[in-house]
């Protein structure tokens, strides 16, 4: 039985750096989106957080956000791993089976991942934080 694609309430990329020269590259990528697509730009942390095992800033966007975003991160990632996954609020099944990688695929620390929303697999709903066309596309 096929799961159906309604099931996702939202997406999350995840954009990681383990070097300075990455996290230039990072924020440079972070900036890019900032300019172009209506996202929820999250917290820059400069250490492994949840079951992140790499510095990183996670980027929310609703569905419609997708095809734009993605093909644009698929061209502008800057040659760092980037970890694209589902919300459904099943956190485990969207981290480690439902996710895509582009670049090097990284190994996330599964003990963290919650698979029900009574384990707070629950999903937080998207609040747009970026203003694009603000600053010129
Ligand atoms: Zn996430």
């Amino acid at each position: 039985m096929a799961e159906p694609a309604s099931t996702i309430t939202s997406y999350h990329a995840h954009i990681y750096w383990s070097s300075p020269a990455e996290r230039e590259r990072a924020l440079a990528v972070r900036e890019g989106i900032a300019v172009r697509f209506v996202v929820q730009l999250g917290t820059i942390h400069d250490r492994n957080v949840g079951p992140h095992p790499r510095s990183m800033y996670q980027v929310a966007f609703t569905p419609d956000v997708f095809p734009g975003l993605v093909p644009w991160l698929l061209l502008n990632r800057q040659e760092l791993s980037v970890l694209i996954h589902p919300n459904t609020g099943r956190a485990r099944d969207d981290h480690l089976l439902h996710a895509a990688w582009l670049g090097a695929p990284l190994r996330l620390n599964a003990d963290t991942l919650p698979n029900s929303l009574e384990d707070g697999g629950g999903v937080s709903p998207v609040v747009p934080n970026t203003n694009p066309g603000s600053n010129g596309g």
